[in-house]
């Protein structure tokens, strides 16, 4: 099956119903036929057989099957959150002595579990510049078990070389996890360029619509079920089977918004750059350092983009204020654009030298482009840059 037909009928399980649309299993427990069936049951569950909504739930593994058939990965846990995904695959694959390499890049979240939560536990972490590899070589050792690291990076966009930096990871045994919200799975096929653990945040564009907060650890049916189920199964982080049936139906048209999306972020990088009022940093521009690898590694540019304004954080704020269709808010993916001021939200715990030293710079917005007509948006985007000139 291609694509879009998976991503309509992956994973399907109807009930005695026969129904055409997917079917909410909104309960946490399943009744048993005997006491003895219950005992088997807890020594072995069968592919179908379920036991505790903590453990799984027949519209979560729906959710799990069918973004695993669009990712080609074996197997997929799906968690409450995108965070839960992230703190949940490290957590569950690290022990104390540990050493992890990290890019630098990353999203503020996923910044504060690889540097304060590992480190209380033992794990050693390094970080390096993700896009280059003479760190990566650098500072991964024998003992280093893991890299991280978000294949575009939030705010900055910039592209790591996920082949490249597999290969030197693999070479020292290393296992690669890989943050994959930006480039979707849509674009990307991280797995089939060397990621051993792809998590997503479905949050954003699984759900594209704003309305759940969800996540997923997507690998090999050997480090799903032997790793990280006994983990994730017991610390709680499981998602709840409303908000699976929400990513479930969001899957079915994820690939049509996304591509949309992302046509509609380049014809707003072309505008804007043509403008020239403010730096457009964007993956599909031929301008962007990474270029030529995110085309290669995902055929386009992405449904992100972001925007330096000269004049800095006042002008930035007058830009923001003076847009009437992109909302001032800071998730991403959805069908509604959507601006944020990284320096003052989503980074704002960091000291200003490490926002500069990530690029994060007064005059930096981050714009996530949502579903409208891209000619009212750059209508739009060109009037909050008049506002943001003064
Ligand atoms: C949003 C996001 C997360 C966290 O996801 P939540 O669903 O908000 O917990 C992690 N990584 C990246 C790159 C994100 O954009």
């Amino acid at each position: 099956m291609k694509t879009r037909t998976k991503l309509v009928h992956g994973g399907t399980r109807r009930s005695q119903y026969n129904e055409v649309s997917e079917a909410i299993f909104l309960t946490q427990g399943f009744v048993y036929e005997s006491a003895e069936a219950a005992e088997a049951r807890f020594i072995e569950a069968g592919a179908d057989e379920f036991i505790y909504a903590r453990y799984g739930n027949p519209t979560v593994a729906m959710f799990e099957e069918r973004i695993a058939a669009l990712e080609g990965a074996e197997d997929a846990f799906a968690t409450a959150s995108g965070m839960a995904a992230v703190s949940g695959a490290l957590t569950a694959m690290l022990r104390a002595g540990d050493h992890v390499v990290s890019a630098r890049a990353l999203f503020g979240s996923c910044l504060y579990v690889l540097e304060e939560v590992l480190s209380r536990f033992g794990v050693e972490v390094t970080f390096v510049d993700g896009t280059d590899l003479d760190q990566w070589r650098a500072a991964i050792r024998p003992d280093t078990r893991a890299v991280f690291f978000e294949t575009v990076a939030n705010p900055t966009l910039e592209v790591v070389d996920v082949a490249a930096v597999a290969e030197i990871a693999h070479a020292a045994g290393a296992l690669v996890v890989v943050d994959n919200v930006f480039a979707t799975p849509v674009f990307s096929q991280v797995i089939a360029q060397g990621a051993d653990v792809v998590v997503y945040s479905a949050t954003k564009h699984i759900d594209g619509q704003g309305r759940c907060l969800g996540g997923v650890i997507l690998g090999s049916r050997e480090f799903i079920r032997k790793t990280l189920e006994p983990y994730m199964k017991h610390t709680g982080g499981a998602l709840s089977p409303f908000n699976a049936w929400v990513m479930l139906k969001g899957l079915e048209t994820i690939d049509l918004r996304v591509r949309a999306q992302s046509q509609g972020a380049q014809a707003i990088a072309e505008a804007l750059a043509g403008d020239g009022r403010a730096r457009v940093i964007y993956p599909g521009l031929a301008a962007h350092p990474q270029h030529a690898l995110a085309l290669r590694q995902m055929g386009q540019g992405g449904t992100v983009l972001s925007l330096d304004i000269a004049g800095g954080q006042a002008a930035a704020f007058r830009f923001l204020n003076a847009l009437e269709i992109v909302l001032i808010s800071n998730n991403l993916g959805d069908a509604k654009s959507i601006v944020t001021h990284p320096a003052t939200t989503t980074h704002q715990r960091l000291s200003p030298e490490r926002k500069a030293a990530l690029g994060i710079t007064p005059g930096l917005v981050r714009l996530s482009v949502g579903l409208e007509d891209p000619e009212d948006l750059i209508a739009d985007l060109r009037r909050a840059l008049d506002a943001a000139a003064g």
